[in-house]
């Protein structure tokens, strides 16, 4: 969808403006320190399915302190195409608040990119997508696909912060009853976080959930409140209980 148009739907949807960017092209390195953890050995997973495809995976398993992550990438790709390294990966979720990192099981890189079209008829590559389940496994699992063209490493904790908000902040709104909070919000601040938001009010959120705790504990985190202070009050009452909440 043209930009123009993306901020003519949600303004449709929501009554608000748009600052494009903020999160994207702004957003300041994020305050939290990396995590500690261990790596054990790689073991081989061979001719396993991947998007339906076989393809050679090679699996470890990352130790967080108590938590565990089950981290799988392909021995190879298919032909032209690139992908994050294992030290790319693994460093963006030492990066990962630890509430947010504690509600992922999986972590999957594909050997293989994964291309949608879009309403208006165009290609558009899918980086990563968050699960609350795969194959009726109840395990949250990110996929991270493979490019036709290198990604900077420095967009991969944003972009885990954004899926991560896909998968937790559902269920966060519910439990601390704040939908009805979240919409006035929105109104009220009259502007969006990012032109990608437009997209729908499910990206919108997961944009405002990334702008949050990737400015939080920095000067820009004030800015972005002076900017968004509805968004960011609810988002903080939601994060909070986040925060206190069992893991799944
Ligand atoms: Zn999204």
């Amino acid at each position: 969808m043209p930009a123009q148009s993306q901020q003519q739907f949600l303004s449709k949807l929501l009554g608000t403006d748009f600052r494009p960017g903020f999160v994207r092209e702004y957003a300041p390195p994020l305050s939290t320190a990396p995590a500690r953890f261990t790596c054990a050995p790689m073991t081989s997973e061979p001719w396993q399915q991947f998007q339906g495809r076989p393809a050679d995976i090679q699996r470890t398993t990352l130790r967080f302190g108590k938590h565990d992550i089950l981290y799988r990438e392909p021995v190879t790709l298919e032909p032209g195409v690139v992908q994050h390294s294992r030290e790319q990966v693994t460093q963006a979720l030492a990066q990962l608040p630890r509430f947010l990192r504690e509600a992922v099981s999986i972590v999957a890189l594909s050997p293989f990119t994964n291309v949608r079209t879009t309403p208006d008829g165009k290609s558009m590559p899918v980086y990563m997508e968050a699960f609350p389940g795969i194959a009726g496994v109840n395990e949250p699992t990110i996929v991270i696909y493979a490019q036709s063209e290198p990604r900077e490493a420095r967009g991969l904790t944003l972009t885990l912060l954004h899926e991560m908000g896909h998968l937790v902040l559902g269920r966060a709104l519910t439990e601390a009853n704040l939908h009805s909070k979240w919409d006035a919000a929105v109104k009220s601040d009259g502007m969006g976080p990012s032109q990608y938001a437009g997209v729908s009010a499910s990206e919108y959120l997961a944009e405002v959930f990334a702008l949050y705790l990737s400015s939080r504990g920095t000067p820009s985190f004030q800015e972005y409140r002076r900017l968004f202070p509805r968004q960011f009050e609810v988002m903080g009452a939601a994060v909070k209980h986040l925060e206190h909440a069992r893991p799944v």
